[in-house]
This record gives C-alpha cells, sequence and structure tokens, in this order.
C-alpha cells in the first residue's frame, strides 16, 4: 500500500555513488520502491523534479537529549534535514542520573537539577517512546554524568566502589538500548579521571557492540597526546573510537590539523576510528576564563546571573562593568559562550577528509545560540560544497548519511533503497545554505524542501508538520535488523 510518492527527482543514495533519476514510492515506514513508479491509487504524489532526494541527515554530535522533549518538532534539526541525532556527547548524558543540587558545569548545557529525573536509561529511553519527536534519537552514555552520580568528589580518579557503581549504570544503560560511552576529559568533571577509568568503562562496550566518542582531554598543544590516549581506549577495550568536534585550537595550534588528520589516518588503517566536525571557526561551549584567554573574540551565549548580556561580546561586558575579562567571567557565572579559536583552512582540511562524519554540536538551550545548532548541515552542502567546491554533492551526502549510520550502527537507514527506512531529505541542490548567523542564529536554512522521518512528513513548506513520528532507536533492536 503506497502512501507517497516523490517524482522524478535525483537520487543521492549516501554510499558516495553517482546521482541517479528514480521515483520514490512510500509505503508505512519504508521506502517500497526506487526506479519508475506508476500511479498508484490513493497515493499521494510530490513532483520533486530538479530537486536531490537523498537519506535523512544523521547529526551525530549533539546535545539534544532534553531538547526532544522541550522542543519535540525538533525545528532547528529538521529544518537542516536532519532525521536522527546522535545525544550524549562529550560526557554529558541527561541519564542515568538524579540530583538535588545544580548540576556542575558542563551538565548545566542540558538540564537543570529538576530536568535530570532519570535514575535508569532505560526511564529515559522509555520517556521518548511516550512522548515522541518529529526525528529519531540514538543515544549515548556521558561518563561525567556516571561520575556526578556515582562520586563523592570529581577531583580525582574514581575509587574502586565508585568504579562499579558507574560500570553498573553503564551496562543497565547498554542493555537498555544506548549506543556507546561518551567522555569529555577537557571538561572539569571529567579532567582528573586517568586512562584506567576510561578503560575500565569501556570494557564493557565491546560485548554490548557499542562504541566510544571522546572530546578529547586537548585539543590545542597536546592534541596528539589525546589522540593517542583515545586510540589507546579503543586498543585496549576492542571498540571503535570516535573524536568528537575534530579540530586545533589557539593561533600557536593553526595549520596542525596537517599534523592530526595523517595520524588519525594510520589509526584507521589498524583500529575502527572515524571523527566528526562542525563548519565552522568558532567553537562554543559553557564560559570560562581558560577558553575565553585563547580565543581572539568572545561572545557569551547565556548566563544566568546577567541574563540580558546573552549575544553580546565577553569585551564589551567587561569594559561596560569597568572590570577585567576574567572579573567578568566570573560575573556571568554560569554563563555558556561562543570562541574564535580555529584557522579556516584547518576547518576545510578536516571536513575534507575522507572520514569525517558531520555533527552540529548544536546548544539547544542556549538563548543566544551558535549558529551550528541551525545552520551545520545547509552550510556544508551550500557553503563548503557548492560555493567552495571542498567536495562533490555525493560526497558531502555520504558524509552525513551512510557513513555515521554505518558507524553507529543505525540499520537500515542512511541509504535510499527498497526496504529502508523512509528517512528522506528533499533539498534544492542549487539553493540550499544555512541561513543562521552569528547575530541572527536560529534563522532556519533555505533549500530543505520535504523531510521525512518513518515515512512520515516532518518539515514541508519551511516549517514544521507537527507530526512526530521519531523513535528512540535501539542498539540491539538495530542489531538484530541486519540481515
Ligand atoms: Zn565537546
Amino acid at each position: 500500500m503506497t502512501d507517497w510518492i516523490l517524482r522524478g527527482g535525483e537520487v543521492i543514495d549516501g554510499s558516495g555513488r553517482a546521482r541517479f533519476r528514480a521515483d520514490i514510492a512510500i509505503a508505512g515506514e519504508r521506502i517500497a520502491a526506487v526506479g519508475v513508479v506508476g500511479k498508484v491509487q490513493g497515493a499521494r504524489e510530490i513532483d520533486v523534479s530538479g530537486k536531490i532526494v537523498a537519506p535523512g541527515f544523521v547529526d551525530v554530535h549533539t546535545h539534544d537529549d532534553r531538547a526532544l522533549f522541550a522542543n519535540p518538532e525538533m525545528a532547528a534539526k529538521a529544518s537542516q534535514g536532519v532525521t536522527t541525532v546522535v545525544t550524549g556527547n562529550c560526557g554529558i548524558s541527561l541519564a542515568p542520573l538524579t540530583i538535588d543540587h545544580a548540576p556542575p558545569p558542563p551538565l548545566d548545557l542540558i538540564g537543570d537539577a529538576a530536568d535530570y529525573r532519570y535514575g535508569r536509561f532505560a526511564d529515559y529511553l522509555a520517556a521518548l517512546d511516550r512522548s515522541p519527536a518529529a526525528i529519531n534519537a540514538a543515544c549515548l552514555v556521558g561518563h561525567s554524568t556516571l561520575r556526578v552520580g556515582a562520586m563523592s568528589g570529581l577531583d580525582r580518579p574514581a575509587e574502586q566502589d565508585e568504579l562499579t557503581r558507574m560500570q553498573e549504570r553503564l551496562q543497565e544503560a547498554l542493555d537498555a538500548g544506548a549506543v556507546g560511552l561518551s567522555t569529555g576529559l577537557a571538561y572539569a568533571p571529567a579532567e582528573h579521571a586517568p586512562p584506567a577509568e576510561i578503560e575500565a568503562l569501556a570494557a564493557l562496550l565491546r560485548p554490548a557492540r557499542a562504541l566510544y566518542t571522546t572530546h578529547m582531554r586537548n585539543e590545542g598543544a597536546g592534541v596528539l597526546d589525546s589522540l593517542d590516549e583515545s586510540f589507546a581506549v579503543g586498543q585496549a577495550a576492542g571498540v571503535p573510537v570516535v573524536i568528537s568536534h575534530h579540530k586545533t585550537i589557539g593561533r600557536d595550534n593553526f595549520g596542525r590539523t596537517a599534523e592530526t588528520l595523517p595520524v588519525i589516518a594510520a589509526a584507521v588503517a589498524r583500529q575502527q576510528v572515524g571523527l566528526d566536525a562542525y563548519p565552522y571557526i568558532a567553537s562554543s561551549t559553557v564560559l570560562s576564563a581558560g577558553q575565553a584567554e585563547r580565543a581572539s573574540k568572545v561572545l557569551v551565549t547565556w548566563s544566568k546571573s546577567a541574563p540580558e548580556q546573552a549575544g553580546r561580546e565577553l569585551s564589551a561586558i567587561a569594559a561596560d562593568w569597568g572590570v577585567s575579562v576574567k572579573e567578568a567571567v566570573d560575573r556571568l557565572q554560569p554563563a555558556g559562550a561562543i570562541y574564535w579559536t580555529m584557522d579556516e583552512p584547518d576547518v576545510q582540511r578536516v571536513l575534507r577528509f575522507e572520514h569525517t562524519m558531520i555533527g552540529s554540536d548544536g546548544l539547544p538551550h542556549d538563548f543566544h545560540p551558535h549558529p551550528r545548532l541551525w545552520g551545520t548541515f545547509p552550510r556544508v552542502l551550500g557553503h563548503y560544497c557548492r560555493e567552495l567546491g571542498l567536495f562533490g554533492l555525493e560526497e558531502a551526502v555520504r558524509k552525513m548519511t551512510g557513513l555515521p549510520t554505518a558507524r553507529f550502527g543505525l540499520t537500515g537507514r542512511g541509504t535510499v533503497a527498497a526496504g529502508a527506512y523512509a528517512d528522506i531529505t528533499v533539498f534544492d541542490p542549487a539553493t540550499v545554505i544555512d541561513c543562521a548567523t552569528f547575530d541572527k542564529p536560529t534563522t532556519p536554512a533555505t533549500g530543505i524542501e520535504h523531510v521525512f522521518v518513518n515515512g512520515r512528513p516532518v518539515w514541508a513548506e519551511g516549517k514544521p508538520t507537527g507530526d512526530r513520528p521519531g523513535r528512540a532507536l535501539r542498539r540491539q533492536q538495530m542489531a538484530a535488523e541486519i540481515r
């Protein structure tokens, strides 16, 4: 029973192979046919001639754990053609954790104390089942979240009984369907965790066929050591590693992705390694004096103690207040910021690298967010692919679809083929472009025309349809679908 026919588009199927002209028939949650499709009584038709029909994009690096509930239409992502988000990156996940005090930064990026209310990962996934979002989610467990829940103090390695508690909670999460473990070793809650602690947790991943993603300890002068540390975890545990938002930050490290990418390529030759990146020279996270020092410019994205300063430059705030930048940082806490810390040639080199997936790292609860939240995928397609010619459109789509679904084990997605889930994005290759800027960061992109999730439209005519067909994707269920 065909529900939809997408007629006359150019299919880019996510594998990297050249586009081809075909009609698409959608029946229920799946793609029923790719090829010449005749008229079908009762099916709705959309003329997509001149448009690209691609698999829905996978945002492999998100902090959408709570956004899936708070903004269930997920317009920031659906407007970009994203049909699946990977949550729980950088060591911070909403579950499994309950707390009765303010969560320490950066856990406060995704929620307040009251939001951390899922003592078991199964409870979080069940809540997603009960209150589905427009798009799918594959969920990581955050190491910092485990630490906050299991340790009496974070300024030291975990003791044996604490490690045991963390292992028990991680195992529960993996049993419930988590796709892997993330770390954020650059952040205060995790920076005192030694490699042995990470390896003891990562050891649980292999039997579960889950993976390890890491916001590394150091993305500046020590980036090569941090890559070695990340690969060593993968080797010790026998699991795939994903290097999160790969970059080399600070003026002294401009150009050094020319060193790191060959090191990553060498690692890929001996073990399973992947990486993700966002297409901007500015990063964004919690506000800290240390990060501000390394940046050429800092924009405040939110502040609990001075909310009216969100969207302003840190130096201007300090000048207004007649205080040092460091003092201004202290007065704004808790707060978030955007940091200009990268060099454009590095961003382009990483994006071009064949193993690089696209991940927005968008922060959905920031008052004045980094434009990557609304702009990442159309920016890669429109700016880096069409305008700069960094790579072809087939390669751009592969980085957003076939590559990440293989890496994260999202069976039946990331391709346009009969039998696959009908997660589909239709876009205009001539006009697709990001419109979110650092001044107007929540402006939706243009050129994303139709987005289907599990066979149902979630974005059309420049707005959400209101339907919420997204699913919490469980690792075991996806593994069982491998035929
Ligand atoms: Zn991160």
